[in-house]
């Protein structure tokens, strides 16, 4: 199975950040590094160690926390091919087979390169988002009484189970609740590494925020009257996804604010004196607000 591409995974400092994925604290890389370190060596020492890779994983936490971008910032540091994508709701087919075949066609490139090529083969990742969708209904009746989403976990497990000897997939589970996930799909050689990640606390949205505002930063268009700890403590219960929209929104109401100059003309010359200043982020504040683990209390 090809190496990993970057040393990143090596390094005992290895941290997430550098990748451009704030707030997920020393204990996400220390269970990621052990998940994954095994892909390091070469081909073949893990087979004669009669273990397997680790061939799947489940990352969970609320919605905008940064799950899609870990899978494939994993893909990359795994030198694995580009991720294939697929989305709960998207593969339940209400046509009788067609889920299941959904199912074996995201499978089959993988299989049929390990075939031809065994040990050497390429990773494959298999990214699958909103997973609970085809486990709810899963000996519910639901889904119409078609028991579709039945079908889908038993193809899962299947290509899970079959892929043994097949070292070259990696699927990657995602959801926001853990709770509804089949057990069945979480025991040991299936989606065994279990990775929560939850909303970022106040270290962990500095380190977001940082990642949003790097560019402005470094071309001299953030005034230095934005202080991004005092940020980081005003943005409370934001998802990382809530910050990168919190810094778009302070930039757009910079632009408008340069825009005011009036002519065309004038708002090109105006370039020069452009940054983005505290009273936008304040501004933006207004605007964007946190979606998830705000109590009753705090919106009143
Ligand atoms: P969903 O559950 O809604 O699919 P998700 O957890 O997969 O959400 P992403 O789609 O990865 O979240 O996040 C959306 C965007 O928010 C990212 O592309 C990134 O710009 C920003 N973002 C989210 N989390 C982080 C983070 N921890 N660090 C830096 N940026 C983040």
């Amino acid at each position: 199975i090809s190496k990993p591409n970057s040393n990143a995974i090596l390094s005992p400092d290895f941290k997430f950040e550098d990748m451009g994925i704030g707030g997920l604290g020393d204990e996400f890389s220390t269970i990621f590094r052990r998940a994954f370190a095994s892909r390091v060596f070469p081909p073949g020492l893990v087979a004669r160690m009669g273990i397997p890779h680790v061939k799947g994983m489940l990352l969970y936490g609320p919605p905008g926390t940064g799950k899609t971008l870990i899978a494939r910032q994993i893909g990359k540091m795994l030198n694995a091919r580009p991720p294939k994508v697929i989305n709960g709701p998207e593969v339940l087919n209400k046509f009788v087979g067609q889920s299941e075949e959904n199912i074996r066609k995201l499978f089959a490139d993988a299989e049929a390169e390990y075939k031809e090529k065994g040990e050497e083969s390429s990773l494959h990742i298999i990214i699958f988002d909103e997973l609970d969708a085809v486990c709810k209904q899963r000996g519910s009746g639901a889904g119409g009484g078609t028991g579709v989403g039945d079908s889908v976990v038993n193809q899962l497990l299947s290509k899970l189970d079959g892929v043994d000897q097949l070292n070259n997939i990696l699927l990657i589970g995602m959801t926001n609740r853990k709770d509804m996930i089949d057990d069945a799909l979480l025991r040991p050689g299936r989606l065994e590494v279990h990775l929560e990640i939850s909303l970022p606390d106040e270290p962990g949205r500095l380190e977001i925020l940082k990642i949003h505002t790097s560019k402005m930063k470094t071309n001299g268009l953030l005034n230095p009257d934005v202080n991004l700890d005092e940020l980081a403590g005003l943005t409370k219960n934001f998802s990382g996804a809530e910050i990168n929209g919190l810094v778009k929104a302070a930039a757009s109401f910079a632009f408008s604010r340069h825009t005011e100059v009036g002519q065309l003309a004038a708002v090109k010359q105006d370039v020069a004196n452009m940054k983005i200043n505290r009273s936008d982020f304040m501004n933006a504040l207004t605007e964007v607000r946190p979606a998830y683990g705000v109590s009753e209390a705090e919106l009143e």
